[in-house]
């Protein structure tokens, strides 16, 4: 037997080369594999929606500057995001754990306050999950459930050309909270008695450990009447995500420099840690926004709505999908998101 590197073909080649094995042969499945959550037809007007994430301690967090109650928070809240990105709204949830004796029965109350206060805030129930052992630190897994009607689902394949492309909220700042307590980290691991300085970052540390979905723009659009033409989560960069729902759509897009909705808090810390901050809105991950596109025909609506910024359209030609500079220059977009 040969034996090959999981490294030579990268998250989404594994992906893709399990779902090559895989042909569903059930009706009710519409989608399965490929976007942010599979969609099952029950009859009725409505699909039910699934979507799973595994979070793995010193790979997705480090307990070290993160509270357990945030992580449980944020846990629930990255499904829930992937369920918007269809958007459907949350209904259950099932959260597993897997750990180590290092965790105490406090600590497992910690983490479940952070998962409670998100059912809350979302209004869906726990239901369900399982509890295990590790040898090696805290896994959580959280599967979430929730619901569209049928003519309002969107995948990341309904892009067409002339589309408006729209992102929710602002971009960068989950990336740069993280920089601002990795290095936290390092000065305090250099210097035990230092105190953590992070009023400064205060706005980018909060956007990397308390992240919100974006569950109150998919009401709004339902609300206006407007269905996106397709529709993804922004957990791994705008970039990358961007990629996806072209490659999804067979179709190009170009965004602009000008356009990208960045917190001033967002190019303050990234001037502090000499990183551009348009980067970091490009690649950066874990602002758990939506990016979407609309029809032209739906810009009148959603052009007021404050929580959406308008970043640039879709084209014809797949192999073009382009980032215009304020300086009028023009480069393809590249994904360069956190691969984990
Ligand atoms: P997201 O970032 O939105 O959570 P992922 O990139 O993790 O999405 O996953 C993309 C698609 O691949 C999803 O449909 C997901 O359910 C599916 N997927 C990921 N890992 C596996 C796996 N090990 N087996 C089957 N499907 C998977
Ligand atoms: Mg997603």
């Amino acid at each position: 037997m040969n034996r090959t590197e999981i490294a030579t073909l990268g998250e989404f080649g594994l992906i893709d080369r399990i779902n090559q094995q895989f042909v569903n042969v059930l009706p009710q499945t519409i989608k399965g594999i490929g976007d942010d959550a599979a969609v099952i037809d029950n009859g009725g007007n409505e699909y039910l929606l699934i979507s799973t994430d595994l979070l793995v301690e010193g790979v997705h967090f480090d307990l070290s500057y993160t509270p357990l109650k945030h992580l449980g928070y944020k846990a629930v809240a990255a499904n829930v995001s992937d369920i918007a990105a269809m958007n459907g709204l949350p209904r259950q949830i099932t959260v597993s754990i897997a750990m180590s004796n290092r965790f105490s029965v406090e600590a497992v109350d910690e983490l479940y306050a952070g998962i409670k206060a998100a059912c809350e805030d979302y209004k869906i129930d726990l239901v369900g999950g399982d509890t295990s052992a590790s040898r090696s630190g805290l896994v959580i897994s959280v599967t979430a459930t929730g619901s569209v009607a049928k003519n309002a689902v969107a995948y990341r394949s309904g892009a067409k050309p002339n589309d408006i492309v729209c992102v929710t909220g602002d971009l960068g700042g989950a990336f740069l909270g993280l920089q601002a307590l990795e290095r936290e980290k390092q000065e305090f691991l250099a210097n035990p008695d230092m105190q953590p300085q992070l009023d400064e970052q205060a706005y980018v540390v909060g956007r990397l450990l308390k992240p919100a979905a974006r569950t109150d723009v998919v009401y709004e659009l339902q609300e206006l009447g407007v269905v996106p033409t397709s529709m993804i989560d922004i957990s791994d960069g705008l970039a990358s995500e961007l990629l996806h729902i072209c490659k999804q759509s067979n179709v190009g897009a170009a965004i602009f420099e000008e356009n990208l909705p960045i917190e001033d808090a967002t190019i303050l810390a990234a001037d502090e840690f000499k990183i551009s901050h348009i980067t970091a809105a490009l690649n950066g991950g874990e602002d758990y926004e939506l990016l979407f596109t609309i029809s032209q025909a739906d810009y009148e609506k959603i052009k007021n709505l404050s929580q959406v910024t308008l970043i640039g359209y879709i084209t014809n030609d797949p192999t073009k999908v382009e980032f215009g500079t304020k300086s009028g220059g023009r480069f393809p977009v590249q994904a360069q998101g956190w691969q984990k």
